[in-house]
């Protein structure tokens, strides 16, 4: 496995034989078993398979966690090799932003509700860290989770606007056995916090259930969220949402599928989740088979 900093090196393998499609799996580390679903799907899907390792710090504002991020270099690219990644691009903050940096990547509509009303200044910087690193890689397929479905808006909007030539493949969200979306972040729950952590996917799950026994009030679906995660006396909403998946609007009525969707504090640590209900002929959340 080839682990570098350097973006001419990683250039030198991505093009030792154009004719190889090569898979990319962008992470901040701190690696768990749904960064390496990802890098599974990759695997099979691929000649080969780069995986990049950076926390970029434009997409955390001055207020978050940036400097208390979880990290672990050894042990990810232990887990890497063990899988059989070809590649791990491993780059500094210079190699990134070098002084002079002056280019960002600003989307409009997607990147304003949701996570975008709490986190402004967040997807600027994931979609300029991914354009770039789409141009350092230039991969013939790139994934991301469902975990962080705005995200995964966002990037294909992205996609689509700036012509990338990379195919956009969005994998299920891995969870907990106790259903927990796996997270970095879960490590820093009090063991408090983490019992009650996984009312964010039950919370979900009973407002898909009332969905499919025919509710289609958005007020009443993020009310039923609502409602479950406020009995949890440490769990602190920022936001439940019922969302166009395309837009990411609020809905008044469901009617043609819904992103369910919601972030929450347990102490400092923010936890988000959601469950993608596809539009028309099926109603099955988009969900793996957790
Ligand atoms: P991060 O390291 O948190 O930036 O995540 C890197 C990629 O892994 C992103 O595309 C995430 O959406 C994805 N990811 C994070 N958690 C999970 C999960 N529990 N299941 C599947 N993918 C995930």
């Amino acid at each position: 496995m080839i682990v570098t900093s350097q973006i001419d090196e990683l250039r030198k393998h991505r093009w030792a034989d154009p004719s190889l499609t090569w898979g990319f799996v962008p992470t901040m580390g701190y690696l768990h078993a749904g960064h390496l679903s990802l890098v599974q799907l990759s695997l099979v899907g691929n000649d080969k398979t780069a995986v990049s390792i950076y926390v970029n710090p434009t997409q955390f504002a001055p207020t978050e966690d940036l400097s208390s991020y979880p990290r672990n270099l050894a042990g990810d690219l232990a887990l890497l090799e063990a899988a059989g990644v070809d590649l791990v691009f491993t780059p500094s903050d210079t190699i990134m932003y070098p002084p002079g940096f002056q280019t960002t990547v600003n989307l409009s509509n997607v990147t304003q509700p949701l996570e975008g009303r709490s986190r402004p200044t967040h997807f600027a910087g994931v979609a300029t860290v991914v354009a770039k690193l789409f141009n350092i890689v230039q991969p013939t397929r790139a994934y991301f989770g469902q975990k962080d479905a705005q995200q995964t808006v966002v990037l294909r909007q992205l996609v689509r606007d700036l012509n990338f030539n990379v195919a956009m493949i969005i994998g299920p969200t891995s969870r907990e056995p106790d259903s927990l979306a796996m997270s970095s972040r879960n490590a820093r729950l009090s063991k408090a916090d983490r019992l009650a952590a996984p009312i964010l996917y039950q919370a979900l799950s009973a407002a898909k259930n009332a969905y499919a026994s025919g509710e289609r009030s958005g007020v009443a679906l993020r009310g039923l969220m609502w409602e479950m995660i406020t009995a949890v006396p440490q769990a602190k909403i920022d936001y439940v949402s019922a969302a166009d998946p395309k837009t990411l609007e609020e809905l008044e009525i469901v009617e043609d599928g819904v992103l369910l969707s919601t972030a929450v504090f347990f102490g400092k640590t923010r936890l988000i989740d959601n469950i993608l209900i596809e539009a028309t002929e099926n109603t099955e959340e988009k969900e793996g088979n957790f």
